[in-house]
């Protein structure tokens, strides 16, 4: 006897003929979050088995993070003694006030007793033994599952896993991050939809402080948790704002700095086998994100641009920041090269041969080119 992690998949099982290439990945995916711990995974009869942890909880912790899956139940796994599964039942029960009911599933069609037999007999030891309990086959507080497979199982909890796609299987992509509450939240989303991510961000030093590139790490680092790790392109922002901000109308200067970023990015993001970017954009959020900015900065890249959150509130995604650890993190009070120099009106409506026309004043070829040489990867 022994306890394992029965592993349900979630939307994986749509993918059709794929299904075997998704599945590898994700158990490939679930044996990397558990390796620290030195557990034994396999796939079998549709789900994945998580077996020999020392600590159960963190190993809850860590599957329950691995995208694709839909949720996690810590089991018991015994021989198909009718007495032994009858003895855990009530063992697991014992304690629980309220209302339950039992659900076998026999798959194993030698084991002498079917499903329905199993339910009564069982649903009687329970009652017996705990004078708190009672039956509700409609609506119970708990269901004390029992299946009869190569093992006997047995599992009462259910915790839900993160869902969305294997990491990897979603193709790669670019994040811009900044150390903001949005930027972490657009790169999750994605990454939860399979998407392998490295992140660029823009340092405006003296500006900007070491800290504030701390935090960047950190925010990689909590999103790189979710599996594969992460790395960090930081770039040398400072030449390029302060030329903006000497040579080009006040009014215009987030919305070039904006462009400039873009053409940075995707030059990076190029370099790096990335097939897109990602920003933290939501509409109207700001005076960048209104639907003629988002034209003006789209117009300087080459590649799709996925904004995410583009119609979510700011409440809506705060509650994502905090859900996945990145909000305690996001909301220490370090610059960001946005607020450096930010003008007193910033055009909500640009005309993007106005922006072409400002950025004469500036050498972008070579602005670029300097930026992009002087970038610095960290693995996080
Ligand atoms: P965030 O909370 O992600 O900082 P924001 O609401 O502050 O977003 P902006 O400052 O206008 O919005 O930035 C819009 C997007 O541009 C960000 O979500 C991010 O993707 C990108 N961005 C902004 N500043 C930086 C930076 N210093 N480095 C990298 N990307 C950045
Ligand atoms: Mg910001």
């Amino acid at each position: 006897m022994r306890q394992v992690l029965l592993v349900r998949f979630g939307e994986v099982h749509l993918k059709g003929q794929n299904r075997p290439y998704f599945l590898h990945k994700l158990t490939d995916n679930v044996k990397k979050a558990v390796a620290p711990l030195n557990a034994r995974v396999w796939l079998s009869d549709g789900r994945i088995y998580v077996s020999d942890f020392e600590d159960i909880q963190q190993a809850i912790d860590r599957v329950t993070r691995v995208f694709g899956l839909y949720s996690v139940s810590p089991a018991w796994e015994l021989d198909k003694d009718y007495e032994l599964i009858a003895h855990k039942c009530e063992e697991m029960t014992r304690g629980l006030k309220g209302t339950f009911k039992v659900m076998a599933r026999r798959s194993d069609k030698h084991f002498p007793m079917n499903s329905q037999q199993l339910n009564a007999e069982l649903g009687g030891v329970i009652l017996d033994a705990n004078p708190d309990l009672r039956v509700d086959v409609h609506k119970p507080d708990y269901y004390v599952s029992v299946e009869i497979r190569d093992h006997a199982y047995v599992y009462i909890d259910e915790i839900m896993a993160v869902g969305g796609m294997p990491m990897g299987t979603g193709g790669k992509a670019m994040l811009l991050l900044s150390g903001g509450i949005d930027s972490p939240v657009a790169g999750f989303q994605l990454m939860r939809r399979g998407v392998n991510i490295n992140a660029v961000h823009f340092f405006s030093f003296p500006y900007t402080s070491e800290r504030a590139k701390e935090k960047v790490l950190d925010l990689a680092k909590i999103l790189g948790s979710y599996g594969g790790g992460m790395k960090v392109y930081i770039v040398p922002f400072t030449e390029i704002q302060m030329q903006i901000h000497e040579k080009c109308p006040d009014a215009m200067g987030t919305l070039l700095m904006r462009r400039y970023m873009m053409r940075i990015a995707d030059e990076i993001a190029r370099r790096d086998g990335a097939q897109a970017l990602i920003t933290g954009e939501s509409l109207g959020q700001v005076a960048s994100q209104t639907m003629e900015a988002l034209a003006c900065t789209d117009a300087v890249v080459n590649m799709p641009v996925f904004r995410p959150l583009i119609g979510l509130d700011k409440l809506e995604i705060t509650q994502i920041a905090t859900k996945i650890g990145t909000y305690e993190t996001s909301i220490l009070p370090y610059e960001d090269c946005c607020t450096v120099f930010t003008p007193r009106h910033p055009m909500t409506k640009p005309k993007i041969e106005a922006l072409v026309e400002a950025e004469q004043a500036l050498d972008t070829e070579a602005l670029v080119r300097d930026a992009v040489e002087n970038t610095e990867g960290i693995l996080v």
